[in-house]
């Protein structure tokens, strides 16, 4: 492992952990109400969620379902339905633009709180957040997903693999070897670091499942080079 990436991993989540009280002033995410303590959402709002309950199911999800006869995926998990003008919506949004990094690492842990005991009993060895584009990270200053899955981290200690999935923008930057020197294998949008292959179960972590394409490409990108790893899918929200 990288230790220097290592380190700021480790002060980052140091700094969210000491400071998110000093940044954020404790108002409810979603009404905007003060809150009393340092949380995110007031105790009027937090039943309005649109918690999935994928956790109670012992039959296949619709979201199970979202990826039958397309990629093979041993487990899904999402938190909460998302739909248009939902609170789900609303803190999607503010995960996303309005620079709110906390907001991730709090449904991570509330993901943990439930699917935690599955991931533990699945011996999931890795947490891979679907990663961004670099320039998109830059300039959001973040990976959401990441966050979501340093929440998860927090409560399970599962590793993170932040660097070993990258984003490529453009079909034609494939051609140009020399820039993703450092990757071993690229395969549609995506470049796999050769890393990827001592994990046997991968959890891969989302924020929004739509369509499910993107996860489908992923998926297809690891198995390339890992072709018996088993996936599983973590999402903060899915469309209803
Ligand atoms: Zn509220």
């Amino acid at each position: 492992m990288n230790t220097t990436r290592e380190k700021v991993r480790r002060t980052i989540k140091k700094w969210l952990k000491d400071s998110s009280h000093i940044l954020f002033p404790a108002q409810c995410l979603l009404c905007e109400e003060e809150l009393p303590s340092n949380n995110l959402i007031c105790s009027f709002c937090e039943p309005g969620l649109l918690l999935t309950y994928y956790e109670k199911y012992n039959e296949p999800t619709a979201l199970d379902q979202l990826f039958w006869g397309r990629v093979k995926i041993k487990t899904t998990y999402a938190l909460l339905f998302y739909e248009e003008g939902s609170s789900t919506q609303l803190a999607l949004h503010q995960l996303k633009y309005r620079n709110r990094p906390e907001i991730g690492v709090f449904f991570g842990e509330k993901i943990a709180e439930r699917w935690g005991a599955k991931l533990m009993e699945q011996k999931i060895d890795l947490l891979l957040p679907v990663p961004l584009h670099s320039k998109k990270k830059f300039l959001r200053g973040y990976n959401q997903s990441a966050l979501i899955a340093e929440g998860i981290n927090k409560l399970i200690n599962i590793p993170i693999g932040e660097n070993l999935a990258g984003k490529i923008k453009e079909k034609g930057s494939q051609t140009r070897h020399g820039r993703f020197s450092r990757w071993d294998n690229v395969s549609g949008n995506f470049k796999i670091s050769n890393k990827i292959k001592v994990y046997q179960h991968i959890a891969i972590v989302d924020d929004v499942i739509t369509t499910g394409s993107t996860l489908e490409a992923l998926i297809k990108a690891l198995r390339n080079i890992h072709p018996a790893v088993q996936i599983s899918i973590i999402s903060l929200a899915v469309t209803k």
